[in-house]
């Protein structure tokens, strides 16, 4: 686990779109924060370059006590979850879960218990044997979940990942969502351009617009804004 702090940084496309624009934000050991905000105004790159995925153009980032602008997304030893969860359609669920542990080598045992207590936390042990095909789509969504927990990153960065759920599991899934970041405890930064989302599942909510931080607040206090 660990802090994720944000010293003024900006975000220049090489065409030279100036999608993010000099944001300061420190996000807390342990804190569930939502950027929020209309569609293009700089969330997802912003997510993308605290995971490496895209270069920072001017400012600092921190992860944990550490400087990580020009380190690679593997040695940020962080988890990203996506909208489009790409399972391995021929691998079972302990297998599709447990994937990124066999690349590290982990032992077969322990590989074994970590899938089991992710599936215990996200509802999947009876679908453990399952192929993706036959899963619905809120079940793959906790499969795409418990990859990601299974590594036990410092962080959780998750991009829209409900936006492809119809509204009725979108309603579960938030509350699987905030059950489960309240149970590990992980750092956790979450993106998503609907306000209802953000009012009901972070600690705290960054509204940004056109690149900028324009508020940050609890969900209570922006309510009451
Ligand atoms: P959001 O996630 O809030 O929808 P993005 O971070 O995707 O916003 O985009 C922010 C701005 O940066 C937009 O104006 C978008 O068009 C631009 N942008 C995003 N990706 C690229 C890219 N690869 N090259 C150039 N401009 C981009
Ligand atoms: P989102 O709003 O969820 O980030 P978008 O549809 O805006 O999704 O972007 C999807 C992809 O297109 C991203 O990889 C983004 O970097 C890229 N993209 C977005 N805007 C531009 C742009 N103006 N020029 C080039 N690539 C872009």
């Amino acid at each position: 686990m660990a802090e994720i702090q944000l010293e003024g940084i900006t975000k220049r496309y090489p065409d030279g779109a100036l999608a993010v624009k000099d944001v300061n934000l420190t996000i807390a050991d342990g804190e569930f924060v939502i950027l929020v905000g209309p569609s293009g105004c700089g969330k997802s790159t912003t997510l993308n370059m605290i995971a490496g995925l895209e270069d920072i153009t001017e400012g600092t980032l921190r992860i944990g006590d550490q400087i990580v602008n020009d380190k690679a997304p593997k040695d940020r030893d962080i988890a990203m979850v996506f909208q489009s969860y790409a399972l391995y359609p021929h691998m079972s669920v302990r297998d599709n879960m447990g994937f990124a542990l066999r690349l590290a080598k982990i032992d077969k045992a322990s590989i074994r218990e970590k899938v089991e207590e992710a599936a215990r936390i996200l509802d999947l042990t009876e679908h453990l044997d399952r192929k993706p095909a036959n899963l619905s789509g809120g079940q793959r969504q906790r499969v795409a979940m418990g990859r990601a927990i299974v590594r036990s990153p410092k962080a959780f960065l998750m991009d829209e990942p409900l936006s492809n759920l119809d509204a009725k599991l979108r309603v579960q899934m938030r509350t699987q969502i905030s059950r489960l970041q309240q149970r590990l405890g992980t750092t956790t930064v979450y993106v998503t351009h609907d306000q209802t989302e953000a009012m009901t599942l972070g600690d705290r909510v960054v509204v940004m617009r056109g690149g900028l931080v324009q508020q940050v607040g609890t969900p209570q206090y922006l309510y009451e804004e």
